[in-house]
């Protein structure tokens, strides 16, 4: 099911992303801070467990995080939002996964993969933030899946309709969350209007 996230700051800064004047420095923490901001909206429905605290005036019956969170970046560009999420929960594990298009079958290989191993218990969050065809990000959740992943957010940015439809299709019980919906997919599968790259402008490659 899709989110679309639409605070005014989240858009403000989405705006920064896509203007293509927005250098390196600027375009890599832009995109840590509008990652910070989205993590509100996708932590919302986190469970909290019952504990008591001693503060220096006495007992607080309170509550507390109840599963651990598990940030899985797809590299590369997934990279450039983990601080944004990991800054504001700070216990959450960091998992790794590659993935790459076989020019020949044009299927999604996963060439690199790391995970913590509480998996199965944790709230997983898929971060990449182009989901363009949905290619990347649908076998990126298929092998977490398949190592145990129970409970998967995919969070990116920038969302065509192709992608979200086939993350629909094919995990109709993952949530998606967006911070603008673009208009399609051009023919060699880049965002319109979109904001290019975001491996390269995230790293200054190309
Ligand atoms: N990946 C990107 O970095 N940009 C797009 O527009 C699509 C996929």
């Amino acid at each position: 099911m899709l989110n679309l996230l639409k605070h005014p700051l989240i858009t403000h800064k989405l705006t920064q992303l896509r203007r293509k004047e927005t250098e390196i420095k600027e375009f890599r923490e832009t995109l840590g801070e509008i990652t910070g901001l989205m993590a509100y909206e996708i932590t919302r429905d986190l469970p909290l467990k019952n504990i008591t605290v001693e503060t220096p005036m006495g007992t607080c019956a309170t509550q507390e995080l109840a599963r651990d969170v598990v940030l899985i970046p797809v590299l590369r560009a997934g990279l450039g939002m983990v601080d944004g999420i990991s800054n504001l929960i700070p216990s959450a594990r960091i998992g790794h996964i590659g993935i790459y298009r076989d020019h020949e079958t044009l299927e999604p290989n996963t060439y690199y993969s790391k995970f913590p191993d509480n998996l199965a218990d944790a709230v997983v969050m898929v971060l990449d933030p182009m989901l363009a065809t949905g290619g990347s990000a649908t076998a990126a959740i298929k092998f977490l899946k398949d190592q145990g992943a129970k409970t998967i957010k995919l969070v990116c940015v920038i969302g065509a309709p192709e992608g979200v439809r086939r993350i629909e299709e094919d995990h109709p019980e993952v949530q998606i969350y967006l911070a603008g919906l673009d208009e399609k997919l051009n023919d060699i599968g880049y965002i319109v209007p979109g904001l290019g790259d975001a491996g390269d402008r995230l790293f200054g490659t190309k």
